[in-house]
């Protein structure tokens, strides 16, 4: 039988419907949550990335602004500029989207936002806690990931769960979170000599290293969870995911598509996180 088909819109859908009402509930309050969503540089994905979150966010009767910097923003202004968000009351979220052009991505800019805003979790101290299996903000896509493995129903706990990627957004914090859940966590990168030997072993296959069809179907066991967090825009414009998604879904029990997977819960996460973040700063 091939595998269940997980619809990350329709899960989604339910964490924003819930946002929605906490949205109102804060606003009747006399607090709207905001978001504040950083761009730097005009890479064409970004610019769609970072709409989308804004849009959802206005979508819900939240505040939410794009500040859009240029690639050429020096390491101390771009610090300025985090700090005048720190300061502003109305703000409760910022998030920076990335990649970040080289000079400020080598910088500690992630330890400029307020912990208590870093909605995006990245900030050090937030991945520390996530490391502790402590309570923070935890990065968006890590979060959407989990919860899609809970709609499953399947007990994680003692499951081999292979990572394909070790960025510090998606990779390293996803890792931590199913070896806090119980798992045996293997992570896999660019530099891991024969993959497949790995991920056969996998019970929860997670793949995230944008790379097109990277996992085949030969590279999985029977029966896996596989979640496609890849997302690689094609010469024809359109989105492809790192697993093959027709072949191994004959072979896993459920798995993600992309697009319509993974994506819709990492904005649902920020929203939600943004949320979280406007109840805590206004004692709301
Ligand atoms: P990244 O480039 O920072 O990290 C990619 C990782 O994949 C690296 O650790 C690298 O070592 C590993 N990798 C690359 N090629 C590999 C290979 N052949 N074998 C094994 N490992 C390999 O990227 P990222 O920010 O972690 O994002 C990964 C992918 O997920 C991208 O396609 C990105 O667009 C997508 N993404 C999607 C969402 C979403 O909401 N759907 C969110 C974040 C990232």
């Amino acid at each position: 039988m091939p595998a269940k088909i997980i619809d990350g819109k329709k899960i989604a859908e339910k964490i924003l419907e819930k946002a929605k009402k906490d949205v109102k509930a804060l606003k009747e309050k006399g607090t709207t949550p905001k978001l504040v969503v950083i761009q730097v540089g005009d890479d064409p994905a970004s610019s769609i990335y970072v709409q989308k979150k804004r849009d959802k966010c206005l979508e819900l009767g939240m505040a939410s602004e794009i500040k859009k910097f240029g690639e050429k923003i020096t390491y101390t202004e771009f610090l300025f500029e985090i700090e005048k968000l720190n300061k502003d009351d109305s703000v409760h979220g910022i998030l920076i989207q990335l990649p970040l052009p080289e000079h400020l991505s080598h910088k500690q800019v992630f330890e400029t936002i307020d912990v208590c805003k870093d909605v995006d979790g990245l900030h050090p101290a937030n991945h520390g806690k996530n490391l502790l299996g402590k309570e923070c903000f935890r990065p968006a896509t890590p979060i959407g990931i989990m919860k899609i493995l809970h709609e499953t129903g399947v007990k994680l706990e003692g499951k081999n769960a292979v990572v394909i990627g070790r960025s510090n957004i998606v990779g390293k914090p996803i890792a931590i979170m199913l070896l806090n859940a119980g798992c045996t966590v293997t992570i896999c990168h660019s530099k891991t000599t024969n993959l497949k030997e790995h991920t056969l072993k996998a019970d929860i296959l997670i793949s995230a290293a944008g790379k097109p069809k990277l996992v085949k179907e030969s590279m999985v066991k029977k029966g896996a969870i596989v979640i496609d967090v890849g997302t690689t825009k094609m010469k024809n414009g359109k989105l492809c995911g790192d697993v093959d998604f027709e072949k191994v879904r004959k072979k896993a029990s459920w798995i993600t598509p992309v697009p319509g997977g993974v994506g819709p819960m990492t904005i649902a996460s920020v929203v939600e996180n943004t949320v979280k973040a406007c109840r805590e700063i206004t004692n709301a």
